[in-house]
């Protein structure tokens, strides 16, 4: 990671769709301000996301500052022990070098006096480093439940007088559509959305990205990609680990639905990629949704006994229009699986010739990263979404009207399994899933292959 080659041709690789992009250049001075630094995300993720840019040339030494910040009673040296363990990937010397740019403010998220700290704490970096217009970067790895009143404080004691603001905010985005809409309301009062990123890190994945480009950039497939011609397609997030559920994947897979089902954007330049993004889709039946509970699931003591909360779901959606009348698109997503893998399988129609001996075969065309790409480093999506981030591109980010629309689509079911109305199917742990999630896709198309 920390080899030969320059920051510039390593960006090239690293973000493949951005780079015909006119994005402006952002350079100058720059804090990235990490709220609930003591927590679990930002010592898994943030930090070594931040990290990896440094030891890359992302982010360099002369020109970044980073700010941690919690309630916790933690020293400088605290925060930098605290998070060493989790930074790999590079040469000591660019670990000892990035770990000295962090500092750690220690206060509330409720109340103006740590806020006027922490602004003080950026605004001396910003003086020593006599930037023109510097640049702040304010990471939420924070419980969503505090994110109104820390956006509050933000907006009060540390908006930047010269350069931009920027704020990541971390899923969930809400439970269902009322509580999501009240969250985009109150953080929507204080920022511009263009000040807004929220991360879902699916969308982050070069997978999901690449989506686009196989779809749009790609003259086999642009014209292939109708009703005419594709019979179904399977969206698959698979886990094998367990963990709670509560439609947390609903408004996950929710979004890369509406990234293979948009149309054609006008250019693959980042608003023109949102604008299309939203689409309208007819309610979920009941009949075409199978939930699963994996089996143990309710020995955890914090679960009750007769919890329904499904750890697995597949759901037929139709999107009524000219390209995709008739065309189901079968969500799965689940946990406590046989195998762990994000998927998307596209099922062409067939073709049958006349003759005897013009019989055609099925065949597959698989595009798997880890096949194809054993070489080669994937970045992790956290790392692209801050970079993205930094450079103002907002394509991979969630914005409000999606995150609506992501909502409108699996509230009722939501609920209806809060009422009992579907009940999760039992499953065993390690299996491929209930049964029945199987013959939903056959019954609807989808063809074992
Ligand atoms: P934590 O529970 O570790 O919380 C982060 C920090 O926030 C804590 O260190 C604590 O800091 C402060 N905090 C915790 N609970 C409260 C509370 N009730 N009120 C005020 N402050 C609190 O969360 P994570 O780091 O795991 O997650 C942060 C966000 O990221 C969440 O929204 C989560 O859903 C999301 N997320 C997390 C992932 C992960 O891998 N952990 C993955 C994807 C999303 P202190 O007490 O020092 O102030």
């Amino acid at each position: 990671m920390s080899g030969g080659s320059s920051p510039r041709s390593r960006r090239s690789s690293f973000n493949s769709l951005s780079r015909d992009l006119e994005l402006p250049s952002e350079q100058g001075c720059l804090s990235v301000i990490v709220l609930g630094a003591s927590g679990d995300l930002a010592k898994k993720k943030t930090f070594p996301a931040l990290f990896h840019l440094f030891a890359q040339g992302f982010i360099q030494s002369g020109e970044v500052h980073i700010f941690g910040y919690a309630r916790s009673n933690l020293s400088d040296d605290g925060l930098r022990e605290r998070i060493r363990g989790y930074l790999k990937g590079a040469s000591e010397e660019h670990l000892s070098d990035f770990l000295q740019h962090i500092k750690y403010v220690s206060g509330s998220y409720d109340s103006g006096e740590g806020f006027e700290k922490l602004n003080k704490e950026i605004s001396e970096y910003e003086k020593s480093n006599k930037s023109e217009s510097p640049r702040r970067l304010f990471y939420l790895a924070l419980p969503p439940s505090v994110y109104p009143s820390v956006c509050k404080m933000i907006r009060t004691y540390c908006m930047n007088p010269s350069g931009w603001t920027r704020v990541i905010v971390e899923k969930p985005f809400g439970k269902d559509l009322d509580s999501a809409e009240e969250l985009s309301a109150q953080l929507g009062e204080l920022f511009d959305e263009n000040q807004l990123y929220r991360i879902d890190h699916y969308l982050g994945k070069e997978l999901v990205q690449n989506l686009l480009v196989l779809r749009f950039a790609n003259r086999l497939f642009l014209p292939l990609w109708n009703r005419d011609n594709i019979d179904n397609i399977q969206i698959v997030f698979r886990e094998d680990f367990g963990t709670d559920g509560r439609g947390g994947y609903f408004d996950q897979y929710g979004y890369v639905f509406c990234l293979v089902a948009m149309e054609k954007p006008v250019s693959l330049k980042p608003e023109h990629i949102r604008d299309e993004k939203v689409k309208s889709v007819n309610p979920i039946k009941h009949d075409e949704v199978v939930l699963g509970q994996y089996e143990g699931y309710k020995d955890d003591p914090t679960v009750p006994d007769d919890s329904n909360t499904p750890t697995f779901a597949s759901v037929v959606l139709r999107v009524h229009n000219e390209r995709w009348e008739g065309v189901p698109f079968i969500l799965k997503a689940g946990k406590a699986l046989s195998s762990r893998k994000a998927e998307v399988r596209v099922q062409f129609k067939d073709v049958k010739k006349p003759g005897l001996e013009m019989a055609t075969e099925q065949s597959e065309l698989d595009l798997s990263y880890g096949m194809r790409y054993q070489n080669v480093k994937i970045p992790e999506a956290y790392e692209r979404l801050i970079l993205d981030t930094i450079r103002g591109d907002q394509q991979h980010f969630v914005r409000r009207d999606e995150l609506k629309a992501a909502w409108q689509i699996f509230t009722p079911l939501l609920r209806d399994i809060d009422e009992g109305k579907v009940k999760s199917i039992p499953y065993q742990p390690g299996s491929r899933g209930p049964k029945e999630a199987d013959e939903l896709s056959e019954r609807v198309g989808y063809m074992q292959t």
